[in-house]
């Protein structure tokens, strides 16, 4: 506590012992976590922000962070910085930019360029991101191949910082649209990028519009001699930054894990499938009958997916394969083994969906994402109790994993929304064939004023989005529920089998009895169970599906006090020892014909 108040300078940042205590909460007052956030305490990253990032899952500055960010909160001194994707570079200009913004001042204080329009975008959204909790503060992001009117009137409508690609801001500042004169922060980001596609003289002519008085930041993942001559052109005594030297793709990806139930695994890699509409990874599953099986639900619940696995034959393999390639199928549900040979470069995401069978195994998995210079995330869909695994997975790879929120309904339809809007300004109209058709429609739709039919296009599809998350249940689990009280109650998914065995009340049995007397009877075999109900003569339970076999195998011919146990494979329907309950109100769904 007396290093926050030393660091925090109380009286100028009143506001951080409430933001402290929340941060303390979100770590669910684990200290250990929440000291580390002391080191942006250090480097002079104010509370607003810090607490935004604590929700991001930032724990402490990286590399690039902690040199960078000082330099600016310091003294506006020019740096170049060479520094690959996934360093942290965002947050290095970011968040000491968005610090020193002078808010009341209703105009453009920074821009950042940024080669293509995907950067752009994710530069825009995690500026948004770090600035949650500052109020007023505007971001917009203008880039080629989207409708110009509409960042016109975003600029219009007043500006702190813009994100653009080189080319549509120039064609901005022809047009007049917006005045860079009072620019005091200039980032040029991925600077090599953007001259190997050709902007040198648009990054020119932009920065003759700038005031000489401002800082500029340039990141470049190599240094050729045309950025050094634009360094030397266009800086002021520039500090120079080394971070790592070697593009490895490790570090282009984020390693990010969710906490569920285990029931709720499926649910929980829906959301992300929806809550990242452009999504195109892999999903790995231990088994090849749970590979099968998460890929028949997603196919039945609307998603482009497929299964790949060692069960299917050669012909079979090559046609799930060049679907994937060829981008038909966005989820290639797969065994470690059948993945092996996979070489696709732009995966946005790898899950795993079963947790790898050791951090080596995790190390491939992941490394699949994040290739050729591009940023990928890899998820770990974990439950409390491989809580061990995931340390042994964080020393391997000398990372953290980002403790993240599985998205909430209002999330994931915020997220469906945008991407509906973004897909219907980018459609492509095909004029001749729908010309016939345009007096019925006009006649149809004709009544309805602008801003009606805009909000009924949109209803079409995304109405269906709110029905399902409606009430969809909050699937993260934390940290500190009671492990043991959930276990036995926690596992209904499909990577569980239900085995009938013939005890029941009218024996005494109870479920702690149950799982002790199916311990005793398969000593030496590890398994985990999932739902178990007793019923008055018998009763049902949940186990691994890997393992079912062999529990049924071990149990054969056992007896109990002279009787003869059965254990069997729950196929009849007449054994429910319960009325059918825990029947989610919003599942399943088909998600043909949504987004
Ligand atoms: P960037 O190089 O800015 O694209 O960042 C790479 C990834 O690292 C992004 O997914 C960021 O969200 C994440 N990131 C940035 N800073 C931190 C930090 N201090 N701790 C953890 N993750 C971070």
């Amino acid at each position: 506590i007396t290093k926050i108040l030393k660091i925090s300078n109380f009286h100028k940042y009143n506001k951080v012992f409430d933001n402290f205590y929340y941060i303390c909460k979100i770590n669910f007052f684990n200290f250990e976590k929440v000291f580390l956030y002391m080191t942006f305490l250090e480097i002079g990253i104010k509370s607003e922000i810090l607490k935004a990032i604590a929700e991001l899952g930032f724990l402490k500055p990286m590399p690039i962070q902690k040199t960078v960010i000082p330099i600016i909160l310091n003294k506006d001194t020019d740096i170049i910085a060479l520094a690959q994707t996934g360093t942290g570079k965002t947050a290095a200009f970011g968040l000491p930019v968005l610090q020193k913004l002078e808010l009341e001042e209703n105009h453009i204080q920074a821009l950042i360029l940024s080669p293509t329009r995907e950067l752009c975008i994710q530069i825009a959204d995690d500026l948004m991101n770090y600035s949650k909790y500052i109020d007023n503060l505007n971001i917009v992001p203008v880039y080629g191949g989207a409708s110009m009117e509409t960042q016109i009137r975003a600029l219009r409508r007043g500006t702190h910082i813009v994100v653009a690609t080189p080319g549509r801001l120039n064609d901005l500042l022809n047009r007049r649209v917006l005045s860079l004169k009072k620019i005091k922060y200039l980032v040029l980001d991925e600077a090599d990028e953007m001259l190997n596609m050709g902007f040198a003289e648009s990054i020119e002519s932009i920065i003759n519009e700038l005031p000489e008085s401002r800082c500029t930041m340039l990141f470049s993942a190599t240094m050729p001699r045309e950025i050094s001559a634009i360094a030397q052109k266009y800086m002021n005594k520039p500090v120079e930054i080394t971070i790592g030297t070697k593009n490895s793709g490790a570090e282009n990806i984020k390693h990010v894990c969710y906490t569920v139930q285990a029931k709720d695994k499926y649910d929980t890699l829906i959301r992300i499938a929806d809550y990242y509409p452009n999504i195109y990874g892999i999903v790995f599953c231990r088994t090849k009958k749970e590979t099968q099986e998460i890929a028949n639900k997603l196919i039945y619940d609307g998603y482009n997916a497929e299964a790949l696995h060692g069960d299917l034959s050669q012909p079979q393999r090559d046609a799930v394969m060049n679907k994937f390639r060829n981008k038909n199928i966005n989820l290639l549900i797969a065994t470690d083994v059948a993945a092996r040979g996979i070489d696709v470069d732009d995966l946005t995401h790898v899950i795993n969906f079963t947790m790898p069978e050791d951090p080596d195994t995790y190390n491939h998995r992941s490394g699949r994402t994040g290739r050729a210079g591009k940023a990928g995330i890899s998820i770990i869909i974990t439950n409390l109790k491989e809580k061990n695994i995931i340390k042994l997975i964080e020393k391997k790879i000398g990372r953290d994993f980002i403790r993240e929120s599985v998205p909430n309904g209002r999330e994931i339809c915020e997220k469906q929304l945008f991407h509906l809007i973004e897909k219907i300004e980018h459609i492509e109209v095909d004029h001749s064939e729908i010309e016939p058709y345009l007096p019925i429609i006009y006649k149809k739709l004709g009544w309805l004023d602008k801003e009606d039919l805009i909000k009924r296009l949109v209803s079409v599809e995304f109405n269906s989005f709110l029905d399902y998350y409606k009430d969809a249940p909050d699937l993260n689990v934390s940290e500190h529920s009671d492990v043991r009280r959930k276990s036995s109650r926690n596992h209904n998914d499909n990577a569980f089998t239900e085995l009938y065995i013939n005890l029941g009340r009218i024996d005494g049995i109870y479920p702690s009895g149950l799982i002790e007397f199916l311990n005793r009877s398969n000593k030496g075999m590890k398994f985990k169970l999932g739902k178990i109900e007793i019923a008055k003569s018998f009763s049902v339970f949940g186990i691994e599906s890997d393992l079912a076999d062999q529990m049924i195998h071990n149990m054969h011919g056992m007896k109990l006090e002279g009787r003869r146990i059965v254990v069997k494979l729950n196929d009849s329907k007449s054994n429910k020892p319960t009325k059918e309950k825990d029947k989610k109100k919003y599942k399943p769904r088909n998600k043909k014909g949504l987004i």
